[in-house]
């Protein structure tokens, strides 16, 4: 369902940041993308959600032709992937249930919906009883839950996680890890950069190493393993 195809991209005449990439991720993976700082890794993910535009190659995403996509359809392609960062940017002051809210009210959805549909994303994440809280009353871990939440309450197919634990001690970490997997076992495809090795070698998921702009290793977990 992902698919890159010889993808090139420069910012400006220098700056070569990927280099002829291409690969091919399948509906429901979960995948962790690994490489230096610069290495390229964000911008294969802005690449994805149409925040970058490649200076060559061909995107692919869903079915969506991206060398077709018209800028008024980027909204609807963005419903489609659920993105979380490094430093959660949550509304400070909204709470924990108007955070994620806010995502369904952007697209039109009545209060009746949304008290239906935040409770069982707040669930899904294990924050029940945080329904009131502000962010700045909430642990780094549980802060990451809530941007979980608000990416996908509108059922993204894919969700992409840039550093998603770069700001989080080794257990706050790992809760996060556990929420996207579990995200993933729903059905979702996971995309996950990190620097953290520990979550890399226990996780035993695809990892994609990105060198320079180019992908120097790709591994994939055989049938049988998780
Ligand atoms: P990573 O996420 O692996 O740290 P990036 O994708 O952010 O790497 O960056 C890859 C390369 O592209 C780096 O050399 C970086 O300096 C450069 N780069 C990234 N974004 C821009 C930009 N907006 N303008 C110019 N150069 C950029």
């Amino acid at each position: 369902m992902i698919l890159f195809d010889r993808v090139t991209k420069k910012y400006g005449k220098k700056g070569l940041a990927l280099d002829r990439v291409s690969l091919h991720i399948a509906p429901k993976e979960f995948v962790l993308i690994v490489g230096a700082s610069g290495a390229g890794k964000s911008t294969l993910l802005k690449l994805l959600t149409r925040e970058e535009k490649p200076t060559a190659g061909k995107i692919v995403v869903g079915g969506i032709d991206y060398d077709q996509l018209k800028d008024r359809e980027i909204p609807l392609l963005r419903r489609k992937i659920g993105t979380i960062y490094q430093d959660f940017k949550l509304l400070p002051n909204r709470t924990v249930f108007e955070n994620i809210a806010f995502a369904l009210e952007i697209v039109g959805m009545t209060s009746k919906e949304i008290n239906f549909t935040v409770p069982r994303v707040i669930d899904l994440v294990g924050l029940n009883g945080k329904e009131k809280s502000f962010p700045k009353e909430l642990s780094g871990g549980e802060q990451q839950r809530v941007a979980i939440a608000r990416a996908v309450v509108r059922q993204p197919k894919i969700l992409i996680a840039d550093e998603p634990t770069g700001n989080l001690d080794p257990k706050h970490a790992w809760d996060v890890v556990a929420v996207l997997e579990k995200i993933n076992q729903h059905g979702t495809t996971v995309l996950m950069t990190t620097h953290n090795q520990d979550i890399v070698k226990k996780l035993k998921r695809r990892v994609i190493t990105i060198d320079g702009g180019r992908i120097s290793n790709d591994t994939s977990v055989k049938a049988g393993a998780k």
